[in-house]
């Protein structure tokens, strides 16, 4: 069941939504060589705190694996690891690509979002190529997020600006609604022919969030451990936002100060 929310419990979202946002500026001006991916993760916990937040991923404990409770406040997944990266005392490297997630609940009402970054010089056209794909796919998503089009719009526009260009879309993770709990109905395919599913409505708030490869759609990951990768070994990137879908205009609830 899609729970529709009141403008008030919209504008409820936007706060926590408007965290998760603060929190990734804060911790993209950070990323350079050398720093480790824990002291990023040590800055945003305590950023989401500060602010009366709890962090969203931090203990969460999913169906999918074995591997027990999320440790951390951001997942964080370079190069060939698709999501679920767990923060940890590698160094960064020149040209790292890296996927930065993360969820924060205030007030009763979660946001989530992420974004992928180049640490310092990209190593090639590819890598620049993929994250700026990843980016326009989630913005072609939320351009569809309006009354009345079906839910597999947002799928298919997400599915065609990557694969025309020849990356591929992962099947096996996919977008999610969002509201009181951090995952809800309906689960949003970045994948899909248009036209299918329900009609969306105004009231209806996604977590929409193309992970994108450069090779083939395909990943691996073992039951006892978090972190899924690409099955070709190639980079993979990763953007979300936080949506409502409104009268109007789809409304951002994750915006940033930079570009989508
Ligand atoms: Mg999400």
């Amino acid at each position: 069941m899609i729970v529709l929310k009141s403008r008030d419990e919209i504008d409820k979202m936007k706060k926590a939504g408007r965290l998760v946002a603060e929190v990734l500026e804060s911790v993209a001006q950070m990323v350079k060589v050398g720093l480790t991916t824990l002291e990023l993760d040590h800055f945003a916990e305590a950023f989401i705190r500060e602010r009366g937040g709890v962090p969203a991923f931090k203990g969460y404990k999913p169906s999918f694996t074995n591997a027990g409770p999320f440790p951390a406040t951001l997942c964080v997944s370079i190069n060939d690891e698709v999501v679920h990266g767990i923060p940890s005392n590698r160094p960064l490297l020149e040209g790292d690509l890296l996927s930065i997630d993360t969820g924060a609940k205030l007030d009763g009402y979660f946001g989530d979002a992420a974004i992928s970054i180049i640490v310092g010089s990209p190593r090639d056209e590819l890598e620049v190529a993929l994250v700026d794909v990843t980016r326009r796919a989630l913005k072609a998503g939320i351009e569809k997020c309006v009354p009345g089009n079906h839910l597999s719009d947002i799928s298919h526009a997400v599915q065609a600006t990557c694969e025309s260009e020849g990356f591929s879309v992962v099947r096996k993770f996919v977008g999610h609604g969002i509201g009181r709990e951090m995952h809800e109905d309906p689960p949003i395919p970045n994948f899909g022919k248009p036209g299918k599913g329900p009609i969306l409505k105004a009231g209806m708030v996604f977590a929409i969030e193309p992970m994108v490869n450069a090779g083939g759609y395909e990943v691996v990951s073992s039951p006892n451990e978090w972190v899924v990768r690409t099955s070709d070994g190639s980079l993979s990137a990763h953007f979300e936002h936080t949506v409502a879908v409104t009268e109007g205009a789809p409304e951002v609830l994750t915006l940033r100060s930079e570009k989508i």
